[in-house]
């Protein structure tokens, strides 16, 4: 077998390596060779990089190196001291280096680089003499030691500062820049000696001891807790990576006098994508210097001025650089003396606004594909362009006083309210609201849907008022601990009260809540967007797939889960093609349809029941009609009613009850005997669904006359319609074959009385285990299936949707499972369901229209797997169909590049 290859040497117009080994050399070291050698032989520092292999081979031994490396670095340290014509370490004139983490992802959470690596005692008397500048060699040394101990011995950061401070106040000076050479030797002295107090031993003065020190640590930080929170927050699964790469440089110097400076650029300005390009550099320093902000960097285009020479070097490299990389690029260089170095690129990070005028611009620009385009924006980033923002300037200088769990999207800033009564009272006065609570319930949704935003002390991303917010698109923090309700008309947030009127700022896309106003920005829809989602629309509507079950499927549509006329203005505005779901219980949030449902919830016979459900006819025929008519044609997938019916019926003290009895017009003894007899353990596995129409078939019979009402009307006025009638809580074909035969008995009616002749498909919602399991028998009684994931993650799984939370955090730390279920579709649980569904249902009608309209439908990951298991559709919030559009495109798009 040949002998793995461990190391690889870059510089000198050459590279063992390059941009194709990410893998093995991490971005930094892939990058760093591919810029070395031609075709762009760009001046870059000599060095080598030690190979992710080592990491993983590091870990699979216990942490020790794998047999022949030692040598290896020793043969390519040989190497790069020859090239640059000096020795690591010596003490007249020392070859210096700097030690630099990096993993095929770049991952702030690992390492950060050691500079100057080589100094000791004798040599950093060789550099001061070497440069005639003795000052920057201790100054040199003083880092070493620092980011030696710091970065690599674990030695505290402050205890080095408080050297510092010390020499400083002593002399009594502010900045480092003032310190002179003999207060840095006495800095020197005290950092060993601080070093061997806590290390145990001297700071080692062998240089390859210090480089081994330095690799031993960029390779243990793979697994520090910063490293693994980073990965786990970023989705980064245990195994997609080998691990982390070394990269051993030869240090240049941007501080060795006026002809020397360091600086970061942007081949593109990431913040709005114009193809400008823009940075910012030092004169004088070292790179941390332009990170700590102890000095004020200039702007790129001063080096314009400044340095015509060096500038004009700089635009020729990123012109080149993004012809290479076909993208926009983040760059690190360094002027020593006159002469400049690139120390690294990469593709730069930008905002969604950024990514979206850049993909669009570089396709006209013809750098990149239409699919390379789609490929190029994160769907997460769309929101950032759909939702108001904070306005970036204000932020710098708001006030952060909690934070919480990022909910929903989107900056909301008002006066705070802590009543949904308040809000509705206070924005019909014109006041702008912020809705403050420890929780919400249906009772509050009047209030949330004036609010500009929603605060709540308690509650995960899935709580009510999380799933409220998302769906009608009203940013939301949730679960923000350090809120507390000392009184009816104040909040307490640490140490400081709130009272109701004051002004509070929340942004629901990071979490973070401020005090006062907070300039808000709208979201405009920009023509960038406009064309870049038309593109993915394009690729999703000309694709072809076979199922794993062997049927070609054409097509993957997007739908919205829209309950109310603005729901699906938005789903219109937003671009779905649809309405995958429409959760009628949802009709009934507000008043008067609220009362009227609940008198409908606690009938006391049939007949009180009918009566109370034509009450409510009119509600839903008008809301059905506005909603078809909106959708101008396309379908609307309408679901009978799924009230988990306690939600509705809120009496748990007798305060409650009385106010409820006085509401419906019920005497407080029969109303509580009703509350009890409602009250279930386990409401979510209860009588809900279409239980509820086994029991009670007139509730079904009132929705379904109620939709063919509205669509009659439609029909008359030759509005283009297409509703479909959808069944929940499936169990049994008999259910379906009972409730359908119930249903066309209705629209005949309506038929006939209206002389109409309408037909709608009538289909079942997939939700638990056995729906799937017995999906052929279903299939003969249902014209579509549409896969209610929320209920078949919690029913495969066997965790409660309300109370995951508890102890979902513990499942995911300790990688028991890679993804929260509820947000994530589980591949190997509901996925593998879904997958045995769509074969048994098509093997009874081939074509038989397959969707999700579970919250997974807006999920990129989930999205990717609907696609691969050949559902015709995914249907999400509105808000999300955006993002639903384009990553169904990326799916589409990398399903065709792994064939
Ligand atoms: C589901 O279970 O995924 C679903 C869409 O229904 P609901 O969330 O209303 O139970
Ligand atoms: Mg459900």
């Amino acid at each position: 077998m040949a002998k793995t290859k461990y190391v690889y040497f870059f510089g000198n117009g050459d590279a063992d390596g390059d941009e194709s080994m990410r893998a093995e050399l991490g971005g930094k070291g892939a990058n760093l060779a591919q810029m070395a050698k031609k075709p762009l032989s760009l001046p870059v520092p000599a060095g080598f990089t030690i190979s992710t292999d080592v990491c993983q081979e590091f870990y699979k031994l216990g942490r020790k190196y794998p047999a022949g490396l030692d040598k290896e670095v020793a043969e390519y340290l040989d190497r790069l001291e020859k090239t640059m014509g000096k020795k690591l370490g010596a003490n007249d004139d020392p070859l210096l280096v700097s030690v630099r983490s990096g993993a095929a992802i770049s991952m702030p959470g690992m390492m950060d680089t050691i500079l100057n690596l080589g100094l000791n005692d004798k040599s950093v008397i060789g550099l001061a003499n070497k440069t005639g500048n003795e000052r920057f060699a201790w100054d040199a040394y003083r880092r070493f030691i620092q980011m030696f101990g710091d970065v690599a011995m674990g030695v505290e950061h402050a205890k080095f500062e408080a050297i510092i401070d010390e020499v400083k106040s002593h002399r009594g000076i502010k900045e480092d820049t003032e310190l002179n050479t003999d207060e840095l030797k006495e800095i020197v002295t005290k950092y060993k000696k601080l070093y061997k107090k806590e290390k145990g031993e001297d700071f080692p003065q062998d240089p390859k001891v210090q480089m081994w020190g330095a690799i031993g640590a960029v390779f243990g930080s793979w697994m520090n807790p910063r490293a693994i929170k980073y990965r786990q927050l970023n989705n980064i699964k245990e195994g997609t990576l080998k691990g982390t790469a070394v990269t051993v440089m030869a240090m240049v110097f941007g501080n060795k006098g006026d002809t020397s400076g360091t600086g970061v650029c942007f081949s593109r300005d990431p913040s709005t994508g114009k193809n400008e390009f823009m940075g910012e550099y030092l004169m004088n320093a070292q790179g941390e210097d332009v990170v700590a902000g102890i000095r004020t960097p200039q702007k790129l285009s001063q080096l314009a001025e400044t340095n015509k020479k060096i500038y004009d070097e700089l635009c020729n490299i990123r012109n080149r650089l993004e012809k290479h990389y076909h993208d926009m690029q983040d760059m690190e260089f360094t002027v020593e003396e006159g002469k400049l170095f690139m120390l690294q690129c990469r593709n730069g990070k930008r905002t969604g606004a950024a990514a979206v005028k850049m993909a669009v611009d570089m396709v006209a620009e013809k750098l990149i594909t239409k699919e390379q385009a789609l490929l190029r924006v994160e769907p997460e980033q769309l929101n950032q362009l759909l939702l108001p923002q904070l306005d970036p300037s204000a932020v710098k200088k708001a006030v952060e006083i909690a934070g919480g769990l990022n909910a929903s999207p989107g900056a909301g800033c008002g006066q705070i309210v802590f009543t949904a009564e308040d809000a509705e009272a206070w924005a019909k006065e014109g006041k702008k609201v912020l809705l403050v609570r420890k929780e919400t319930s249906p009772d509050d949704i009047a209030g949330m849907a004036v609010a500009q935003g929603i605060l709540t002390s308690t509650g995960g991303r899935t709580s009510h008022a999380a799933v409220v917010a998302r769906g009608m698109g009203t940013p939301c923090v949730c679960g923000c601990a350090a809120i507390t309700f000392p009184g009816a008309d104040k909040i307490k947030v640490g140490s400081k009260t709130y009272k109701k009127g004051d002004f509070l700022t929340i942004d629901g896309s990071t979490g973070k809540v401020y005090e006062g106003k907070v300039a808000v920005k709208p979201a405009s829809i920009s023509g960038d967007l406009e064309k870049f989602l038309g593109w993915a629309d394009e690729i999703r509507n000309k694709s072809v797939r076979t199922t794993p079950s062997g049927k070609k499927v054409k097509g993957f549509d997007v739908y919205a889960n829209g309950d109310t006329p603005q729901n699906a203005k938005d789903a219109f505005r937003f671009g779905a093609m649809g309405i995958g779901l429409c959760r009628t219980e949802h009709m009934f949030f507000d008043e008067p349809k609220l009362t009227s449902f609940q008198k409908m919830i606690v009938s006391e016979d049939t007949e009180a029941r009918k009566k109370n459900l034509k009450a409510i006819l009119p509600y839903q025929e008008k809301d059905f009609y506005q909603i078809i008519k909106t959708m101008e044609g396309r379908t609307v997938t309408i679901r009978l009613l799924d009230p988990p019916l306690n939600e509705f019926i809120q009496a748990a003290d007798s305060k409650q009850l009385d106010e409820l009895s006085k509401k419906l017009g019920i005497d407080k003894k029969s109303l509580a005997a009703k509350v009890a007899a409602l009250d279930e353990h386990n409401p979510m596995l209860g009588h809900r669904g279409c239980r509820l129409a086994i029991t009670y078939p007139e509730i079904y019979e009132m929705q379904v006359e109620a939709i063919a009402l509205a669509t009659a009307k439609l029909e008359k006025e030759g509005v283009k319609h297409d509703v479909q009638i959808m069944i929940p809580n499936v169990v049994s074909y008999r259910e379906v074959e009972q409730i359908r035969a119930q249903a066309e008995a209705k629209i005949e009616e309506v038929n006939k009385a209206k002389k109409v002749n309408l037909k709608f498909a009538i289909g079942s919602m997939v939700e638990f285990p056995r729906t799937a399991l017995i999906a052929d028998k279903v299939a003969k009684y249902a014209d579509f299936f549409s896969f209610g994931t929320n209920d078949l993650s919690q029913t495969t799984f066997g965790f409660s949707r309300d109370d995951y939370g508890k102890f979902i955090e513990a499942y995911l730390d300790q990688r028991i499972i890679e993804d929260d279920p509820f947000a994530t579709l589980d591949p190997d649980g509901p996925g593998a369901l879904m997958e045995i569904a769509e074969a048994k249902g098509r093997s009874v009608k081939p074509d038989l229209h397959l969707g999700i309209c579970g919250e997974h439908g807006g999920d990129p990951a989930s999205i990717a797997l609907c696609y691969k298991l050949g559902l015709n559709y995914v249907s999400c919030s509105p808000f999300r169909v955006p993002l639903a559009r384009l990553a169904g495109a990326q799916a589409v798009i990398k399903a065709s590049q792994k064939k």
